[in-house]
């Protein structure tokens, strides 16, 4: 018998395709690059391998396209543990990619979604069991906001509880809002949500990540801080997306809020002090190692 977590998310996956410049090109110039790499990213992907680490079954819901990153980063996937049977592979259209030019002082990105975009609400219903059957559905906004509403609706009606990490940031509709357990916005994600007139009646579902300050979340009606940990800090790109992984994993194992987000935090300190976004997620044992 399976007695693992399970967390189901439905989201993006792309594959980061960096180049590293000491210069950055001008309008209409060709520079010389320095290193050029590619390596597995998307909120989704990022958080389902944060979360198999964390030791939960981990399902996923998505899509790549029919080129030659979506078999590589579908087996990324499946070589961490997580079950891809929900990923489908769209023809005529590309896998998602992040183009990142970076310089010593500066970072250009352009994320281009191709399959993510096709992570529709059909979709999901085709696999409607894996949400219906996890103890924890966990989202980001990098697929259509009407997919959001049709998972946050299905799992609301099963009784499965939502995470939704509201980034890349977008105004959320109130049924999602309703619909969702816990929110947990950065600080700048934060700013814009209070711009939201509804803001005022999702207090309690918000647990906020503060980068090295830690997190604040509220509790009965309380204001709670779990300070961060001072690591040495390597690569700070993935930190978000531990934090959300490792918490839904621990919310589906059954652990109380706070003991939950103590876990969270401490996985996603580990990830800052290792290089890339998926490489730095820790296991559930390097945490427990770490924590005492
Ligand atoms: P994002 O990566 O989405 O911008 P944050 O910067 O808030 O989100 O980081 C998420 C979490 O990662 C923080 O709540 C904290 O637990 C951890 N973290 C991030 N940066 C640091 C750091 N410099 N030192 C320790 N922990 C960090």
């Amino acid at each position: 018998m399976n007695t693992k977590p399970n967390v189901c998310i439905v989201g993006s996956i792309n594959m980061d395709l960096t180049v590293i410049t000491d210069k950055m090109p001008m309008q209409g110039e060709t520079v010389l690059g320095d290193k050029f790499f590619t390596s597995p990213g998307g909120k989704g992907a990022n958080q389902a391998v944060a979360a198999a680490r964390m030791g939960a079954n981990v399902n996923f819901i998505g899509a790549v396209g029919d080129d030659s990153f979506g078999p590589t980063l579908r087996q990324n996937l499946a070589n961490e543990g997580v079950e891809t049977k929900g990923i489908e592979t769209m023809s005529d259209e590309a896998t998602g990619t992040a183009t990142i030019i970076l310089s010593e002082s500066d970072n250009r990105i352009i994320v281009a979604p191709g399959a993510n975009n096709r992570v529709t609400p059909e979709l999901v219903m085709q696999h409607s069991d894996l949400i219906k059957n996890s103890d924890v559905v966990l989202l980001q906004l990098e697929i259509p906001m009407e997919t959001i509403m049709a998972v946050t609706e299905l799992a609301e009606a099963n009784k499965v509880p939502v995470i939704l990490n509201p980034a890349p940031f977008q105004p959320l509709p109130e049924e999602v809002l309703k619909n969702t357990a816990y929110l947990t916005p950065n600080e700048i994600e934060l700013a814009s949500m209070k711009e939201d007139p509804l803001f005022e009646s999702i207090q309690e579902k918000l647990i906020v990540t503060r980068g090295d300050k830690g997190i604040s979340f509220a509790e009965n009606g309380a204001e709670r801080e779990i300070s961060g940990h001072s690591v040495q800090v390597t690569d700070t790109t993935g930190a978000g997306d531990t934090f959300n992984g490792a918490l839904a994993a621990e919310l589906a194992g059954g652990a109380e809020l706070s003991d939950a987000l103590v876990m969270a935090n401490a996985a996603a300190a580990l990830s800052v002090s290792k290089t890339g976004a998926q490489g730095g997620m820790p296991t559930k044992q390097d945490i427990q190692e770490f924590l005492r």
